[in-house]
């Protein structure tokens, strides 16, 4: 059964459309209007921000960093878990949300609920646990002490494929670390983050201590911030361009960064995978999130002596998942997130296709509304496809072989990107040496998924600086001071 219209409508109308500076919600003249992908019927239409909204907010976060910084981190840690129960508690709610305006399934959004709460709870255990260290100079006459304090207001930039998720990842560190936060969703999912700034206010984060801008003009609103030198920090997730011209900007106010950008992560299949744990796990490296993560195998690189077994099997389990509107609690591929996205698959897929792959693919219902593309596996790609360089964000593996170990790190590290990779061996040394020699921030190892709120999420080279989550994930919100005594 689709959830009914009418309970996605009245749990969209719920949610405020305006945006939120200084504890206030602003409307302003125009508006964005917000598209379901599954239909591409209008759902919202929610205030649209300029560069007066944007520094407006960067004020409110300017006014509120002092007072934030020296509250108990106690009292930070007690906000961010409220904040962590009122999610699961609206966990429904929240699923429809990211459903109706990115288009995963419902179980999908329900689980990217979860993720996301995790992250406050996380932070929530990390704000109480910031700690310097005491020690002595090797001269013997001074002690050195460090001390760890919040880097000052950050500025948050969102993208549309984890709009909850991405969201908690970097207010939750900025809030327990005692940074206030201005954060830009994606134009495309506003209605996400509006709902959680909701939770938050109702979790008691103080006025000005986060603040929403929603615009259709990121880059008109957001430069002046970057130029402004009471912003300290940029924490951004997204396309590696905008990351690039991200890092251009801040270089004139030397801010602080991190940077979760593209991925073309490779997938290595052993000729001693287990074949099962291999296909699952594709399975999910592929398809979670309509195929739209960063972390997405993009590139599977499998053994010649089992590549046969290994892309019929994936053939087989591709084509029978249900593609449909992520409402219907039937569905395990939703729609992708807009016709540009479509288009980009298909000219990849094309691409390949033309040099000589073979692709499967289920037919698909003609469908008149809606941006979907079938689930398809691509064999024997060669090399030259640009579907092995680029990263396609949709759900399509494409399939090429690999004869010695060697080979296959030298495939899976021929590209910019250095986000995630994936290895498949029943045999340790082989792991441990594959993963070693992949040059990415993250290793699945017989495991299609490494995202935890208990590690460190990011990426090298052109996938970016930075980690998200773990340990670290705090330590990109906190400077280090020294202070030398001289005793
Ligand atoms: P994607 O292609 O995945 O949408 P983008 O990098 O275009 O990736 O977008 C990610 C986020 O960055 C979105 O919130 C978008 O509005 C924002 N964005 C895009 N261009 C700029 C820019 N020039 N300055 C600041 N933010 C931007």
């Amino acid at each position: 059964m689709p959830v009914a219209t009418s309970t996605s409508a009245s749990i969209v109308d719920s949610v405020p459309k305006q945006l939120l500076i200084g504890g206030q919600w602003v409307a302003t003249d125009n508006t964005i209007t917000v598209e379901n992908p599954a239909t591409g019927a209008a759902v919202a239409e929610v205030s649209d921000g300029g560069p007066e909204h944007g520094l407006a907010a960067l004020s409110a976060a300017d006014d509120a960093q002092t007072h934030w910084a020296a509250t108990d981190p106690r009292y930070r840690s007690n906000i961010l878990r409220d904040a962590f129960d009122l999610m699961n508690r609206r966990s429904d709610d929240l699923a429809v949300l990211i459903t109706t305006e990115m288009g995963k399934p419902l179980s999908e959004a329900r689980g990217e609920v979860a993720y996301a709460a995790e992250f406050l709870r996380w932070f929530s255990e990390e704000a109480v646990r910031v700690a310097g260290r005491y020690a002595l100079a090797p001269t013997g006459n001074t002690r050195l002490i460090t001390m760890k304090q919040p880097v000052g207001p950050v500025l948050a930039i969102t993208p549309w494929n984890f709009p909850l998720a991405m969201s908690t990842r970097k207010i939750g560190p900025a809030l327990a670390a005692g940074c206030t936060v201005v954060i830009k969703p994606s134009e495309l999912t506003p209605l996400t983050t509006l709902a959680f700034g909701e939770i938050l206010m109702e979790a008691g984060v103080p006025d000005g201590v986060v603040n929403i801008v929603t615009t259709s003009n990121a880059a008109a609103l957001c430069e002046p911030l970057v130029q402004d030198s009471r912003l300290r920090k940029i924490t951004f997730t997204g396309s590696t361009p905008t990351g690039r011209s991200l890092i251009r900007q801040s270089a004139e106010n030397v801010l602080r960064v991190s940077m979760e950008l593209g991925g073309n992560a490779p997938f290595i299949v052993c000729d001693d995978a287990d074949i099962d744990r291999a296909v699952d796990g594709a399975l999910l490296a592929k398809m979670r999130n309509n195929g739209e993560a960063c972390t997405a195998a993009n590139r599977f690189i499998v053994h010649s002596s089992v590549a046969d077994e290994f892309t019929s099997r994936l053939a087989d389990r591709m084509c029978a998942v249900v593609v449909g509107d992520g409402a219907d609690p039937a569905t395990q591929l939703g729609p992708l997130i807009n016709q540009s996205a479509v288009d980009k698959v298909t000219r990849l897929v094309d691409d390949a296709v033309a040099l000589g792959a073979t692709a499967i693919a289920p037919p698909i219902a003609t469908r008149t509304h809606g941006y979907f593309y079938p689930p398809t596996v691509l064999a024997n790609v060669p090399q030259t496809a640009k579907i092995l360089s680029e990263e396609s964000f949709g759900p399509v593996a494409p399939i090429t072989t690999f004869d010695t170990d060697a080979e296959a790190l030298a495939l899976a590290n021929d590209t910019e990107y250095g986000l995630a990779g994936y290895v498949f061996t029943e045999n340790i040394t082989r792991a441990v040496r594959l993963a070693e020699g992949l040059q990415t921030g993250m290793v699945g190892l017989n495991q299609g998924l490494v995202s935890s709120p208990a590690a460190p999420f990011g990426g090298i080279k052109a996938s970016g600086v930075g980690r998200e989550g773990g340990p670290e994930g705090i330590d990109e919100y906190l400077d280090t001071k020294y202070v030398g005594l001289a005793v």
